[in-house]
């Protein structure tokens, strides 16, 4: 079903169509997207554990072939409802999906989300294509993680400490630790209530952003090293670097550890688009970009097949970095 969301909160009647559909439902399948952030893992897993106290049975998958939860979201409470893809449900009964904006982004899971019965989307992102048989679509939303506190809320479950610690981790990793404009009275007053159910913020915040094997500096030497700044590139500017599957081998390090990285390349005053290329395990490049806003990022990467927000988004490249760069570069 396609019905591209108009902008602006969901509609009550929407919400009541959702907490009808989990309540009339045997079983629930979760999914979200593969490479999962903290929102999106975070969001599904506060989902799930909700769901589950309640007595109603939950799946928790994500779509890769290499199933695998990044090294920095095993704190994450409620790993036990993770299932490997091939064990999800092949047409589930009601199905939802956590920060998914396109149904590419389910990976193999796209199958069963093409099978489900009913398909919840629940989401932030402006460029969310509606793909479910209902749409809780809200681009005004700091976080998936608001839109699952809202629906756990509307089911009338309670949000329990671990619980409140998925939902933190979506909500401070997606207002940038509440420096983005997304930094919303909304945004706090959501962290307040979380707060309150006893969640840990100092532990959270060392497992999201103050850890690393010791192999990360030297990693961060090498990219920081190779950084090219391209003050004619674009409106502002442009700063970007690269890290090989080759510099994370002679590191020790696993793809996830170089996930935190543009946010360093990101600082640089003398340009308003970053950019780093990662390559991934099975040799492409996963293409990170941030903008300040000259310019609209998730329009240059849905342009070359990604997406994501105006001022941060990405796109998978299978070319070599030269060529990947050429492309950003006549885009921007
Ligand atoms: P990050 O750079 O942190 O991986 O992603 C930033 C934003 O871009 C996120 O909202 C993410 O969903 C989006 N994004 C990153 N990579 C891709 C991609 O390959 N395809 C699409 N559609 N979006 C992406
Ligand atoms: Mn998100």
């Amino acid at each position: 079903m396609s019905d591209p969301h108009a902008g602006g909160p969901v509609p009550g009647g929407d919400w009541d169509r959702a907490v009808g559909l989990v309540a009339s439902a045997g079983e629930v399948a979760l999914a979200c997207h593969i490479s999962p952030d903290a929102d999106a893992l975070g969001s599904m897993l506060a989902v799930g554990l909700a769901l589950r106290a309640r007595g109603v049975r939950v799946v928790a998958s994500f779509g890769e072939r290499r199933f695998r939860v990044p090294r920095l979201l095993r704190f994450l409470p409620g790993q036990d409802l993770l299932v490997e893809p091939g064990d999800y449900p092949p047409a589930p009964e009601l199905m939802i999906t956590f920060d998914v904006p396109i149904a590419d982004r389910l990976g193999t899971l796209v199958a069963n989300a093409g099978k489900a019965r009913e398909l919840i989307v629940l989401d932030h992102h402006a460029s969310n294509t509606g793909f479910g048989t209902l749409n809780l679509v809200d681009p005004g939303a700091a976080a998936t993680a608001v839109l699952a506190e809202e629906l756990i809320g509307r089911l009338g479950l309670p949000v329990d400490k671990d619980i409140a610690t998925c939902l933190y981790a979506g909500l401070v990793t997606d207002t940038g630790s509440f420096r983005h404009a997304s930094t919303t009275p909304a945004a706090h007053l959501m962290a307040a209530r979380l707060l309150a159910a006893g969640l840990d913020p100092e532990r959270i915040a060392r497992e999201l952003w103050d850890r690393s094997p010791f192999g990360y500096l030297r990693l961060l030497g090498m990219v920081l090293e190779r950084a090219r700044l391209e003050p004619g590139t674009g409106p502002a500017g442009l700063v970007w670097t690269f890290v090989t599957r080759a510099d994370r081998a002679a590191c020790g390090l696993p793809y996830d550890e170089v996930e935190g990285m543009i946010d360093v390349i990101r600082r640089t005053d003398d340009a308003d688009v970053a950019v780093i290329l990662k390559e991934d395990d099975d040799g492409a490049w996963q293409v990170s970009t941030r903008s300040k806003g000259a310019v609209d990022v998730a329009r240059v990467c849905a342009a070359l097949g990604g997406g994501g927000h105006t001022r941060a988004a990405g796109f998978t490249s299978h070319l070599t970095v030269e060529q990947t760069m050429a492309g950003l570069r006549a885009l921007l």
